[in-house]
Parts: structure tokens; sequence; C-alpha cells
């Protein structure tokens, strides 16, 4: 980074030590992920200068030849990762992508239902703070009190009672599978729309190691930089009898000028996603996410829904007394160890403190981490909980991750730091 280290000292510093953190950290952030070398490139690369209004063979600009190359290879690719009927990989973002699901087919006013946001699911499904829950009337559904895993009949029930025009499945902080056939069921008990919205588990999906709501749900939502891999974006994939009015909605209904170079990084990862490494990795994943909460749950630690089936878990403290997410949020941090706090199912704290924390393993999985460092990171953590008051204990747990974290180097170079 020759350019920016002599133009902007300032935010080539800010990268550098952003870099470094990133190296020696433990990044068990659910949502979080290392996208490969070659993303990067096509992410940093001279894409970002073309306006490419509207889509390929059909721009409002002209010069766009070669990044319809790039957006037609995007949609493509989507198509064949996931049997979807049309794909529309503009949005900037998964909130994007959620708002153009919903613009597409719902008008303000309109009654739709959405997993609680303290029992999963997320801002975008409902939350009267979100656009989605200040322009729709959400009904919130929830996990079951006693086994924390979504109560399926209950939710057809609240369908035909509620009537919504639409129900959103997916979630942030969900562990266990989702049944879509169940969901389609409760859309079909009330004439409503399937939205599905896989940003969390697109890689499993991709993987074929979580069942795939395409051909089930009438639009299918994600992001693409969490298991997935690729670039910070979103992408909408729905059946062809919505193709026109989607795209309508996404441009010009939602947004201008695609970012054309982040549309040709979804394309670079959307390839690595058809390998057999990926399909490795994304097991990898999946096999380190039950042995980390294993190993967790044999030091005491209560999991929500008890446990998972995916990339992530919830560590509920509700029943620890003076113990929030909060706390542990921060002396996790201090041992070198990035989590969120999340709230659980009935959390009685505000979602600034909450009663749990959220623990992945796409990026660490990643790093070529497997089942034995997932030991030491159980191990790591309890002993942060436990110590969540001693600094010095908590800085020698920071230098035994920071060792682990040598052993598995995540950029072959480092930057310069200040
Ligand atoms: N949908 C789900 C289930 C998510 O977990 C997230 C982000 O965490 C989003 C949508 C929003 O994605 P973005 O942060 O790209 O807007």
């Amino acid at each position: 980074m020759s350019y920016l280290k002599n133009q902007d000292r300032e935010i080539y510093d800010a990268i550098a030590n952003e870099t470094n953190r990133q190296s020696t950290k433990l990044e068990l952030i659910a949502s979080e992920n290392f996208t490969s070398e070659a993303v990067m490139e096509a992410a940093g690369g001279v894409m970002t200068n073309k306006y490419a209004e509207g889509y390929p063979g059909k721009r409002y600009y002209g010069g766009c030849e070669f990044v319809d190359v790039a957006e037609d290879i995007a949609r493509d690719r989507l198509k064949q990762i996931f049997g979807c009927e049309h794909a529309n990989v503009q949005p900037h973002s998964g909130s994007q992508a959620n708002m153009a699901a919903y613009f597409t087919v719902l008008k303000p006013g309109d009654k739709v239902m959405g997993l609680d946001l303290s029992h999963g699911g997320h801002l975008t499904h409902g939350h009267p703070i979100n656009f989605s829950g200040i322009l729709y009337k959400f009904e919130g559904y929830q996990v079951d009190k006693k086994t924390e895993v979504i109560d399926y009949d209950k939710l057809i029930a609240q369908a035909k009672e509620y009537k919504p025009k639409m129900i959103v499945a997916g979630a942030s902080a969900y562990p266990r599978f989702w049944d879509f056939d169940k969901i389609r069921e409760a859309c079909d008990a009330c004439g409503a729309y399937m939205m599905v919205d896989i940003a969390h588990i697109a890689g499993l999906v991709a993987a074929g190691l979580h069942p795939s709501p395409v051909g089930v749900a009438d639009f299918v939502t994600s992001t693409t930089h969490k298991t997935l891999r690729g670039p910070r974006g979103g992408v909408v994939m729905c059946k062809e009898q919505y193709a026109a009015d989607l795209d309508r909605t996404v441009m010009p209904g939602l947004q201008g000028g695609p970012l054309m170079h982040i549309i040709a990084a979804k394309a670079v990862a959307f390839k690595e996603a058809m390998t057999d490494e990926f399909k490795n990795y994304q097991k990898q994943v999946v096999t380190n996410a039950k042995a980390l909460a294993d190993a967790l749950a044999s030091k005491g630690h209560k999991l929500v829904a008890g446990g998972t089936d995916t990339h992530l878990m919830l560590v509920s403290f509700i029943d620890v007394p003076k113990v929030t997410g909060k706390k542990v949020e921060k002396a996790l941090d201090l041992a070198g160890i990035t989590v969120n706090k999340n709230t659980v199912p009935f959390d009685p704290e505000k979602p600034f403190v909450t009663s749990g924390i959220r623990i992945g393993t796409p990026a660490v999985t990643t790093r070529g981490m497997k089942e034995p460092e997932m030991e030491k990171i159980a191990d790591f953590i309890d002993r942060a909980i436990a110590n969540r008051r001693k600094e010095e204990e908590l800085e020698k747990i920071a230098v035994e991750v920071s060792q682990l974290c040598e052993n598995f180097p995540l950029y072959k170079e480092r930057m310069e730091s200040v």
C-alpha cells in the first residue's frame, strides 16, 4: 500500500493497525469472516470508478461492457450455487436486500411476521426503530420458552390469527436448523408471501449443510460477507414471476449506481463457493461450532437451545448472578478474543447489557483452526469469564491467544503499523 502510505498516513495507519488486530486476535463474531486475497483485489480495483445504473445490456451509461461481464457472471454463479430462478446482486448490503424484497410486494402498513430480535431475529425483521418496523405492521414470533427452538405449530396458529401479507424467516442469532416447509405451511395457511433471510447461513446452504429455502420461499435474501466469505454486500434471489418487479425495486427504486467493484468481488467469492475446498471449509465450520459448544457445555456453560446445528452458538448467563453479556464481552476483549454481547430468549437485560454472548466459528475456521483449537478456545473463554475482574489474568490469556494466532497466520504480509 505504498501510495496510501505516502499520501495519507492516518488512514494507512488505521488499516495497518486493523490488519494486525485481525491477525493477532481471535475473531469469534459469528457474522464476520476473512475473504480471500482475490476477493479483496477485486473489491479494491478499478471497477470502483464505473457508473453502471441499470442492468447488464440495459445501462443508463456508456462504457459498461466490462462491468456487464462481471455482473452477468456474478448473477449466473449465484443462480448456479443456489439453484434459484432469478438473482439480483446489486444490493449494497443485507439490509438493502431485505428492503428490496419487502418493497417488491408490500405496501406501507401491510402486516408482516418475523422472528423477534431478542429471540434471534434481525433489526430489519420488524424492529420498531428500523425502517421495517416503521413502515410495516410487524408482529414477532418467538422461540419456545423451554426448548428455545421455534415452535412451528404456534407460528402457524399465529399466522392464521394475524393474517400477515408476508412471513420472514431467518435470523442473526438462532443456532438451530430452520424448517422452511413449516414456514411455507404457515404462509399458505394465510396466503402470505414467504421470505427467508439466509444472511448467516448462506455458506452452509451453498454447501448443502443446511436445508435450502430456494424453491420453497418466494424471496431469499442474503449478505455475502458472513459464512459465504465474500465482500460486504447483499443479494436477493426470487422466483421468475417477481424478477422484473424486484429489479425495478432495487434500481431505480432503492439505489442508483451499483458498486461494480463489489459485484466483481461477489463473483469471485461465488466461484470459490463452487469448489470442494469451500464445501470442506463449511463442514469444518460446523464441526468446529459443535466442538466449541460441547467444550463450553462440559465446563458448565449454558447454551441457548442446548447447542448448535450451524456456525454459531449463544452462551446464556441468564441464570448466572451478576454476569452479563456486556461484562463478558469486555473481559474477552481484554483476553484478545472478539465476540459480541447478545440478547438471549426472554432476556431480562437491556440490549446494551444482555445476558448472553454470540460466538461463531467462520473466521477462525478460515485461519485453519480445527477441533483441538476449539478445545483451547473454550478454555480461554472459560478462564476469561472466571477471571473477568482480574486484568493480569486476562492479559496472560491474551498472550496465549496471540501465540495460537501466530500458528495460524492470516495475511502473508504484516503491515508496518504505528
Ligand atoms: N439479515 C441478517 C439475518 C443479518 O444478520 C444481518 C446483519 O448482521 C443483516 C440482514 C444485515 O446485513 P447488513 O449489515 O449488510 O445490512
